[in-house]
């Protein structure tokens, strides 16, 4: 049995307040998931501060290639675990496509993020053209691929997002979903059969508290990766409490 885990991923969204709103709404929660929230650097510390005595941990939403030097405006891996996060995204597909970042870089930064200790959730999807050409499986495994060839399968979450689902209301059946999260964990096992087992697999996409009960019942679907809802305090806890 796989412990279930919900990541909120702000973006460029959020502030203070919403720092404590959301603390204060999970203090008093119940919820039988683990909880991380990734906000925009800045809130990091704050978050870290405020979370310290309940079971919530704190992510970064990206980390530098670099881990030091003359590279203004980075933000390496080593500095997020120091100020407390466990956890960092990777290859976010608004990473992927409006920073130019592909398989090779991100694939350093999982194991420039892993060597700092922390658990790097690889994000992975296809696009709607992809879909419809049928290259789903193709796309995701692609993508997986140049992880997967050197990397600590104890410090790995996938998140699959479909890239046609993120933000625009329209989110993947719980049939479409299943298909691909089942098809990676079978990928995953040709590269370690144990680790596959045991690998959180997150979907998302436009998961809301309609839909998310349905979507974590799923076989091989273990969580969420949540953006728009985790900004509303109480869609984000009903979210938590539907796994
Ligand atoms: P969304 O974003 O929930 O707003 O679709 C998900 C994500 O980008 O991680």
């Amino acid at each position: 049995m796989r412990q279930s885990l919900v990541i909120a991923n702000w973006k460029l969204n959020g502030n203070l307040k919403l720092v404590d709103d959301m603390v204060s709404a999970l203090a008093s929660a119940r919820c039988s998931a683990d909880v991380v929230i990734c906000p925009p650097a800045p809130y990091l510390a704050a978050l870290e501060t405020a979370t310290q005595r309940l079971n919530i941990e704190v992510g970064g939403q990206n980390c530098s290639v670099y881990s030091s030097g003359a590279y203004t405006g980075e933000i390496a891996a080593e500095m997020l675990a120091e100020v407390g996060c466990k956890y960092v995204l990777l290859g976010h597909s608004e990473r992927r496509a409006l920073f130019a970042e592909d398989d090779m870089l991100i694939a350093k930064k999982v194991q420039l993020a892993q060597q700092a200790g922390l658990t790097a959730v690889l994000c992975v999807g296809e696009t709607l053209q992809q879909r419809e050409a049928g290259k789903t499986l193709d796309v995701v495994k692609a993508q997986l691929s140049e992880v997967l060839n050197d990397v600590d399968f104890n410090r790995l979450v996938v998140a699959y997002e479909p890239v046609w689902a993120i933000g625009t209301g329209e989110t993947a059946t719980p049939e479409q979903a299943q298909e691909v999260h089942a098809a990676i964990r079978q990928y995953v096992a040709t590269f370690n059969t144990d680790a596959a087992s045991k690998l959180a697999l997150l979907y998302g996409g436009s998961v809301k508290p309609e839909n998310a009960e349905i979507l974590f019942a799923q076989d091989d679907i273990d969580g969420g990766l949540i953006g728009g809802a985790s900004l509303n305090t109480d869609q984000f806890l009903a979210i938590c409490s539907a796994v």
